[in-house]
């Protein structure tokens, strides 16, 4: 296999813009937590960050794809390089930079955090996949754990000794977990018999680390039904007996074959076979789902940024070969004693290239956005600005998670079709994207649920303080757009969309609250899609107006500023305008699948 040609993963032009000029992350070091933090200290991350990304995560990327994990003799054997891989990102200081010292990490932003994850994601996802769970896992303990649990799992998950899995999902509860049977007896040591199977659990076995913790959602035996008998145990593969680690009756069952994500091993657990498989309570009996949506909520940035890191590498790909591949002449000079040119002078190529730049710097944008929020929510020094900024979060959390997977899917198909023919053919990695991309609007919530989400409870959370929130935000880019000079036409367009989704939004909950609760969902799909267009064009106007102040500033980079405001007015024509039909069918309750019925099909 040849070594692939050098990929930037993401633009580092453009991550500094939209740190520096988009967002003023540096507004963030101000607050007494993130004191210690200057663009200095951001600078020297992402260069640590980038480098291990590059040289080392991306490289070896296909050849996990093509070989995947193997299950024998009961375990499961990965790809032999996860090692050092895993032990030079733990290196990278990222499972804790975001945590508080008395854990060992520096309250790091995590708006900086997920940007510099988003490059070992763009280089190897499934890589970045171990990390990405053992953090979340960690992090849950922190807060819910007992201090023997947090001294006995968390340390050794934030020293990156072990990694850790959410081990949520049975065959008959995915999108439902109310209906998770997995049970809970208790013990006369304190700790729980656990007995039960999970399917799907990312990490569950691997032979890098010596142990692996899965926080498990399981039902405290006698417990109600529905997600309020759910609680969460800590469940190791291996216990801790005295001085050794002993067997903990958690058994891999069996490996999923998938399509993408070849490097990450999701596996069927069956917990307690032999009836001795001990777990230890983390949080309120009762409150586990309650518990598990911290992570959870953490995993759908995770998911969105994966989404956006997927979408980016693909492009990078994609932009790099159509300024080298010659092919056919432009429409006007079919001369064919005239050299080809590449294939990026066709209109059609381009329009190709920046629909994909706009997906991935307007996701890119909000993901960073979204983490901006979660960093005020988590660290404002005053309750109300606390408040404001997780409800914002809350709103903005099924939007930054299915934006990206679902248009990164179509992004990863652009940069599969501008390779042409051999864009099918897995000797290029646009294939291999494509198939890594698919599973974000799966995992963590499908696209379906997080739509419910939005429509059922985020938008209409606290009267409406979220929504109030939003538009507040959008207001204050409006603002800076017109002082920066962007054409009126776009801040104009941006309000009327922000009008048009608030209505809607009021005669959608009225609906609701007069009992139609089946008209109000039943585009709930659409009506995330209209937020989805409407929050990237917010992303793209803030762009817009960091571009106008660039150029007026007279500062480098006039190239880089022009396509930042091509890119913007992409998305006013062509995504903005669909806010108006995603909006009818919403309020006219359009209903030919609500009228379809099974036998019709
Ligand atoms: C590769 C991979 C890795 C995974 N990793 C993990 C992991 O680490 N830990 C873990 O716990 N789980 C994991 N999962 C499981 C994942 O979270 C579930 O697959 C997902 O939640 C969907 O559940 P399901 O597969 O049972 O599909 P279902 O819930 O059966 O959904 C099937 C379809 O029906 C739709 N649907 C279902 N219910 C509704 C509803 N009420 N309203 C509208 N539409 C609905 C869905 O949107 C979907 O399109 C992983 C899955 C995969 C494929």
């Amino acid at each position: 296999m040849s070594a692939p040609r050098p990929n930037p993963l993401l633009s580092d032009r453009d991550v500094d813009f939209q740190l520096h000029e988009v967002q003023a992350v540096s507004r963030l070091f101000s607050l007494p937590d993130f004191a210690d933090h200057s663009r200095d200290t951001v600078s020297l991350l992402l260069e640590s960050t980038r480098r291990f990304a590059r040289a080392e995560l991306y490289p070896t990327y296909r050849a996990m794809d093509e070989a995947p994990p193997v299950f024998e003799h009961g375990r499961v054997r990965v790809h032999p390089a996860l090692r050092a891989l895993y032990a030079g990102m733990v290196d990278l200081g990222l499972l804790t930079a975001t945590r508080p010292p008395e854990v060992g990490g520096q309250h790091l932003p995590l708006t900086v955090h997920a940007v510099a994850s988003a490059y070992l994601m763009a280089g190897n996802l499934s890589a970045y996949g171990y990390l990405g769970l053992t953090l979340g896992a960690a992090h849950l303990l922190e807060v819910f754990g007992s201090p023997w649990v947090r001294d006995t799992f968390m340390t050794r998950l934030y020293r990156g000794e072990w990694t850790g899995t959410m081990a949520l999902t049975e065959p008959q509860a995915g999108s439902s977990l109310a209906d998770v049977k997995t049970r809970a007896t208790p013990a006369p040591d304190g700790s729980w018999r656990i007995q039960g199977s999970k399917i799907f659990i990312s990490g569950g076995d691997q032979d890098f680390t010596e142990n692996v913790v899965h926080l498990t959602l399981a039902r405290i035996e006698g417990a109600e039904g529905g997600t309020r008998g759910i609680s969460l145990f800590a469940v190791p593969s291996r216990r801790p007996e005295g001085d050794a680690l002993v067997p903990n009756d958690v058994s891999v069952a069996g490996v999923i074959h998938k399509i993408g994500w070849r490097g990450l091993p999701s596996l069927v657990l069956n917990y307690g076979e032999a009836g001795d498989c001990r777990g230890w309570l983390v949080g309120q009996p009762g409150r586990g789902l309650a518990c598990m949506f911290q992570m959870m909520n953490e995993a759908r940035i995770m998911v969105g940024l994966n989404g956006v890191a997927t979408a980016s590498v693909a492009y990078h790909e994609a932009l790099a070969y159509a300024r080298e591949r010659p092919q056919g002449r432009p429409a006007w000079a079919k001369d064919a004693s005239r050299p080809q040119s590449p294939i990026i002078e066709h209109a059609d190529v381009r329009r190709m290239l920046l629909r994909q730049k706009a997906i991935v710097e307007g996701g890119l944008s909000l993901l960073l956005s979204a983490s901006y929020q979660a960093d005020l929510a988590g660290h404002a020094p005053d309750a109300a600005t606390r408040e404001r900024a997780s409800r914002l979060l809350d709103l903005l959390t099924p939007i930054a998670k299915t934006f990206p997977a679902e248009k990164g899917f179509e992004s990863n198909a652009l940069a599969l079709q501008i390779h042409g023919g051999y864009g099918y053919s897995s000797e290029y990695s646009p294939e291999s994207w494509l198939r890594d991309q698919k599973l974000n609007s799966i995992h963590e919530g499908t696209t379906g649920i997080q739509g419910l989400d939005l429509l059922g409870r985020k938008v209409i959370a606290g009267e409406g303080a979220a929504l109030r929130a939003f538009q507040e935000e959008v207001d204050a880019t409006v603002e800076r757009a017109r002082a920066a000079g962007v054409e009126a036409a776009w801040c104009d367009a941006l309000r009327g969309a922000l009008d048009e989704a608030a209505t809607l939004t009021m005669e959608l909950a009225a609906r609701g609250l007069a009992g139609e609760v089946e008209a109000m969902l039943r585009h709930s799909a659409d009506f995330l899609e209209l937020f989805s267009v409407l929050a990237v064009a917010w992303r793209w106007l803030d762009q817009a107006a960091a571009a106008r102040e660039g150029l007026k500033r007279g500062a480098d980079g006039q190239d880089f500023y022009e396509g930042k405001l091509a890119a913007a007015q992409y998305w006013f024509a062509v995504e903005v305008p669909r806010v108006a039909l995603l909006a009818k069918l919403c309020r006219t309750a359009e209903d030919s699948y609500a009228r379809m019925r099974p036998e019709w099909f």
